[in-house]
């Protein structure tokens, strides 16, 4: 289906963001230090929330929201349509309103919108912030106002109707007489509170089938004749395709090769091109704003490699990022023609170096930090939540990021007397002894996929067999990671440097890059019985990152994700809980605590071990945790 500024996911990942894809976040992320990369993206070592990380994503979804209104639909003082949607998502238009006849109607409508809407922002992001599990300890969402957050709605809507100026004036651009015969001409329409969103799955839409997928001519009346283009008209023909709030789906682009992919903030069609823009809360001071131009580069080229013939719009004549903060369109210039496809490879060989990297230090990327806008390097380093694992860094900024990650009580002590304090103890071993690769030989039959494995993700199995009790599944560990798996000959095979896990209490054997098949009785090397694979670990570790994921899957159901990551003093492994199996231990877990992890469950993510907590078979227990004043306890240990 030719989807424009979204599509349909080639190779999966509805649950959380795959780690396995270019994106441009990623690119960023890379482009600042490749390490740095690896540690934040690949191994999920993440630092502490801050609130203009809760602030940026809400603004972004009230101001889209606010987009998505027609002047005029209801009576101006009537709440905007994200409030009630949340309140009420299925209560009808009331009506009441006046069409409006000038930009000073359009923006009084939208203007009169803006306290509600902030003050919810305020309230959703207090919620958020009291959720987060892992906080900057100097920081508090108390320092974000309604007024600051009314200012940056404002911005927004006015950069907006900027554009409503440009289009007014240029006669409503290219597509008027689209317009006017049957609504928004877009494959996919910029959404609009008065229409039913669309998802990009929905035939997994529960109980809506196909119906959402159906394009719905507008049911307004649409003048026909030659007539002045009116100013409501190009509120709507200017109106930018935004992430519709609604639509829990993922509304990204997908590379046709499946490597890369891109969800895009905004999309402004109005002239005939394509202008892709990211909003931004912040004013572009900070050194955060250096990754606008890659980012947005990366949206150019992804937006480019995803255009099919049906497409109505084939080319991107600009990219900006709009900072809220103080009202700018940052312009960035666009790749040319040859840039782009030099680009193709370049991109590509990213994504490559990105999937070889795996638990093999020798496979890490270069620790290779970039200069923070207008100061130097190490203030790169400075924010780096990793320093204190990385040989990169001196002595002391390491020294300061241990420190920084270290409960009060063990602040004082040197690096060696740090890790001699976190010796894994019984049952634990270190984590570096985890059981890694091992090679298995076999039968191979039964082939399938692709089916959503645990994550959600459409992979590649089949089962590997060695007499008529004996069997284990054989999947890969991510989409895509080992295609040879689909179109293999049922045979005798040995497998080599499989990766072995545990689920749901049977073991299993995940394929990925390094993972490589030969004919049965080709090669002598040690192998592993079925029997005796290595599907379990106990490990003794500082607490040095915690977060929480939810989401929704793309059939409606909703998703949790707890994870935190061990650190044993040389070493650090993540540790993930599944909603169905978060216990109020692993919930209350924070940052500074020393646990014992038993009977964990071996997995996989990204090429990397994971440490998987089963309900049944697994047992987490807290060692040590400072003492916090009585209310600021969690409830488990009041
Ligand atoms: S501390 Fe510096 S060099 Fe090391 S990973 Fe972080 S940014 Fe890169």
């Amino acid at each position: 289906m030719p989807f424009m500024p979204v599509g349909m996911p080639p190779l999966g990942g509805p649950v959380g963001r795959s780690r396995m894809r270019l994106s441009a976040s990623g690119l960023v992320s890379w482009e600042r230090c490749s390490r740095q990369w690896f540690h934040r993206t690949k191994q999920g070592l993440s630092g502490p929330i801050n609130p203009e990380m809760i602030l940026g994503i809400i603004v972004e979804d009230a101001l889209v929201s606010l987009l998505m209104e027609d002047p005029g639909d209801r009576a101006l003082d009537a709440k905007p349509c994200w409030i009630e949607w949340q309140d009420d998502y299925s209560k009808p238009n009331d009506g009441g309103g006046e069409e409006p006849e000038s930009l000073q109607d359009i923006e009084q409508y939208l203007l009169a919108r803006i306290p509600a809407c902030a003050a919810k922002v305020i309230e959703l992001g207090a919620k958020k912030w009291k959720e987060a599990p892992f906080r900057s300890p100097e920081r508090d969402w108390s320092e974000k106002s309604q007024d600051y957050v009314e200012a940056l709605l404002l911005a927004g809507i006015e950069l907006q109707l900027e554009e409503v100026e440009k289009c007014h004036a240029a006669g409503g651009g290219p597509h008027l007489s689209k317009w006017r015969e049957n609504g928004d001409p877009h494959f996919v329409r910029a959404p609009r509170w008065c229409e039913e969103p669309r998802f990009p799955i929905p035939e997994k839409v529960p109980g809506n089938s196909l119906k959402l997928a159906a394009i719905k001519i507008s049911e307004e009346t649409q003048s026909k004749d030659e007539s002045e283009i009116t100013w409501f008209e190009a509120w709507k023909i200017a109106r930018p395709w935004v992430k519709d709030p609604r639509v829990w789906q993922p509304q990204r682009l997908y590379h046709p090769d499946g490597w890369a992919a891109g969800e895009l903030d905004m999309l402004l069609r109005w002239q005939g091109k394509a202008t892709v823009v990211d909003i931004k809360s912040g004013d572009g001071s900070s050194g955060w704003s250096t990754g606008l131009a890659s980012q947005l580069q990366f949206y150019q080229w992804l937006y480019l490699r995803t255009r099919t013939e049906e497409s109505l719009i084939s080319e991107v004549e600009g990219i900006e990022g709009w900072y809220l903060g103080s009202k700018d369109r940052h312009e960035i210039d666009i790749w040319s023609a040859e840039e782009l496809i030099q680009k193709d490879e370049e991109l590509h060989s990213i994504w490559q170096a990105m999937t070889n990297a795996d638990g093999d230090k020798e496979t890490w990327p270069e620790a290779n930090p970039s200069a923070w806008k207008g100061e130097s390097v190490e203030e790169t380093c400075k924010r780096c939540h990793a320093r204190f694992i990385c040989d990169f860094v001196s002595e002391e900024l390491s020294q300061e990021g241990l420190i920084a990650i270290l409960p009060p009580r063990m602040k004082e002590l040197s690096r060696q007397q740090v890790q001699e304090k976190l010796q894994a103890r019984e049952p634990a071993s270190p984590i570096s002894v985890i059981p890694n690769r091992v090679n298995v030989e076999g039968r191979i039959s039964g082939k399938w996929g692709p089916m959503s494995n645990h994550f959600g993700e459409p992979v590649h199995g089949a089962v590997l067999s060695t007499g008529a009790k004996s069997s284990v599944v054989v999947e890969e560990m991510a989409p895509g990671t080992f295609l040879e798996l689909k179109d293999l000959a049922d045979g005798n095979w040995l497998i080599k440097n499989a990766a072995p896990g545990v689920w749901r209490n049977s073991s299993r054997i995940y394929l990925d890059s390094r993972s490589s098949l030969v004919k049965s009785g080709e090669e002598d090397v040690e192998v592993t019985r079925i029997g005796l694979l290595p599907t379990r670990a106990n490990v003794d570790g500082l607490v040095v990152s915690r977060r929480t994921a939810k989401g929704i899957r793309i059939d409606g159901k909703p998703w949790t994700m707890m994870t935190c990551h061990l650190w044993d003093g040389n070493h650090t492994i993540e540790v993930v809980v599944f909603g169905w199996g978060v216990t109020e231990t692993f919930a209350d877990i924070t940052v500074g605590d020393r646990v014992l992890l038993t009977g964990a469950e071996l997995g996989w993510r990204a090429g990397l071990p994971q440490l998987r907590i089963s309900p049944r078979n697994s047992r987490i227990e807290v060692r040590s945790r400072d003492w916090q004043p009585m209310d600021e306890l969690p409830d488990s240990i009041q």
